[in-house]
């Protein structure tokens, strides 16, 4: 069980200062999944627009940065109000700058259209693998809603160029979300860590990736993507960020319970094989039954106290039962060894060439 060393790949990024080590400003791209949110549209884009302007004044980021709303096949019209944000034509990082000088120049926001809806996962994904076409230094992916404050936008982009090849976005606290959801995310990371799938607790997919991950992101052939699980796997120097979660700005969730249950089995099953092995464990549970049966038929007998056929049901049906649950969890393994292999997972990631 390699789980117990995992947690080592999140070291703190070095401590600011250092200024021989930092990495230039980069090329920031922000990635924001976007699904039937019509509501939120506008105010998403001034507030990310302002937060590039303001990252770019300071020196922070690259001016050519940009926002990429991936449109994961909204129903409304979220993909209209894409297009004229990204034909808004006010130049680079400067657009939310009211009267920019260059207002000529391309627009901050750009899009990207799903023919119909793939999920928040794979809309990240689309987006994290534009951002390595488009020659993003990185990438930050967060919510439409704003419920991942955009002010730890700063933090992530100074551990990044701290040196940081990962960071996590994670809720200092869980007050806006209901009793329910709570309860039910602690069980889930308990449960994902008992299988021995390492995940940051707490970490939604509000994070930023350099691309040295991303790159090593898109080894991953998978179509059953659960990036909270793929990303830790990854290994690279992470660190995280602290933040406030804020209610949904307008629309609601389009995460219904039945897609979080369907996600939170996605998640299990894409990187565990354990629930196939309990079915073997479940045979030799059974065969311990039908050897205390037979002790017992033994006992009995010998105690004069037999009912008769008692033994002979009771002992062929636990015998039985553990064969067929035996058997079960060997063809299992297979399957288990069939299903790790055709992912086509990267064997091992290369972190750096000297
Ligand atoms: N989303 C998506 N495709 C979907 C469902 C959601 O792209 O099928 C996006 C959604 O637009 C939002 C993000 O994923 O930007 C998170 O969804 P939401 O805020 O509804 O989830 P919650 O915060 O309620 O868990
Ligand atoms: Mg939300």
């Amino acid at each position: 069980d390699t789980s117990e060393t995992r947690p080592e790949a999140i070291r703190p990024a070095r401590s600011a200062g250092g200024s021989e080590t930092m990495r230039p400003a980069p090329r920031l791209l922000l990635v924001v999944p976007c699904y039937n949110e019509t509501e939120v549209l506008e105010t998403t884009a001034r507030v990310l627009g302002e937060k590039l302007h303001a990252l770019a004044a300071a020196g922070q980021i690259q001016s050519s940065s940009r926002v990429l709303f991936v449109d994961d096949g909204s129903r409304d019209d979220t993909w209209e109000k894409i297009t004229r944000l990204a034909s808004g034509g006010a130049g680079g990082v400067k657009a939310a700058d009211s009267g920019a000088e260059d207002s000529a120049g391309p627009s901050v926001f750009s899009g990207l259209k799903f023919a119909h809806n793939r999920g928040h996962q794979n809309a990240v994904y689309a987006g994290m693998m534009e951002a390595l076409a488009v020659g993003a230094h990185c990438a930050i992916s967060l919510d439409a809603d704003l419920q991942d404050d955009p002010n730890a936008i700063d933090e992530m982009v100074a551990q990044y160029r701290a040196g940081s090849e990962v960071v996590y976005g994670v809720r200092s606290s869980r007050a806006t979300d209901t009793a329910f959801k709570r309860g039910t995310a602690h069980a889930f990371y308990g449960l994902m860590s008992a299988l021995g799938t390492h995940t940051i607790p707490d970490h939604a997919d509000f994070r930023l990736l350099g691309r040295a991950a991303l790159t090593a992101l898109a080894q991953y052939g998978e179509s059953n993507l659960f990036l909270r699980g793929i990303v830790p796997d990854l290994g690279f120097r992470s660190s995280k960020v602290f933040y406030e979660r804020a209610e949904r700005q307008a629309g609601e969730s389009k995460y219904p319970l039945g897609k979080m249950v369907a996600f939170a089995l996605d998640g299990i099953t894409s990187f565990s094989v354990t629930p196939i092995r309990m079915i073997f464990w479940l045979g030799g549970a059974s065969f311990l039954v039908a050897l205390l049966a037979a002790v017992y038929t033994v006992v009995s007998v010998l105690g004069g106290a037999a009912v008769a056929g008692w033994g002979s049901i009771m002992l062929s049906l636990w015998l039985i039962g553990s064969a067929v649950l035996v058997s079960l969890g060997i063809v299992g393994e297979y399957i288990g060894k069939i299903y790790l292999e055709v992912k086509h997972r990267p064997r091992y990631i290369v972190e750096e060439r000297v």
